[in-house]
């Protein structure tokens, strides 16, 4: 299965998918990880995208779709993948459409994750990742709704819409239970 996650950030994306990936036995892309990767390996992408990050700031679009490329490209996302944190922008999912397309794929579903920015805000304090403070996060939600939140109507066809205030493990029934449907 060829799915995305989509919804905003501290929505949940990275727990349920570690556990879709389980379930489902396709690799767990998230863009956000390979950043967070390379920033630790010290390569030259991960500095690239540090300021970005450090600012809530979406890492350029070629440098992003470049390292996308390179993962799906690898044996273990040949049948399958479950992309988290990509696409983020509307140019983004035209170069994801672009990829697919080379390969004669198409995205099985898009899960969205719904969540109230009280919620989403709460969580991500309680987190206290590196780029978990209180302006970063006014910086990324606002990136969220203005460049992320119109792939939710892009699409449309393939949205599976999910609540995603309950607890892990609902959400994850939720959408185990969704993509069954
Ligand atoms: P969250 O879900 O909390 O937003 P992520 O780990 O998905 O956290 O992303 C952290 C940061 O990595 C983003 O704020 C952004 O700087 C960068 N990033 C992740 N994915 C992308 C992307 N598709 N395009 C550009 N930047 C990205």
């Amino acid at each position: 299965m060829r799915l995305v996650l989509l919804g905003p950030p501290g929505a949940g994306k990275g727990t349920q998918a570690s556990l879709l990936s389980d379930a489902l036995k396709i690799p767990h892309i998230s863009t956000g990880d390979l950043f967070r990767r390379n920033i630790s390996e010290g390569t030259d992408l991960g500095k690239q995208a540090q300021e970005y990050m450090d600012a809530g700031q979406l890492v350029p679009t070629e440098v992003t779709a470049n390292m996308v490329r390179d993962r799906l490209n690898q044996d273990d996302a040949k049948n399958g993948f479950l992309l988290d944190g990509f696409p983020r922008t509307i140019e983004q999912a035209d170069l994801l459409q672009k990829m697919l397309d080379n390969d004669g794929e198409k995205l099985d579903a898009v899960i969205n994750y719904v969540v109230s920015e009280d919620v989403v805000v709460e969580r991500m304090l309680a987190r206290g990742r590196n780029d978990d403070n209180e302006d970063t996060i006014r910086t990324r939600l606002e990136v969220y709704r203005n460049e992320t939140a119109p792939l939710i109507d892009h699409y449309q066809n393939v949205l599976l819409n999910i609540d995603a205030e309950g607890t892990v493990e609902d959400i994850s029934a939720a959408t185990l239970d969704a993509l069954d449907r």
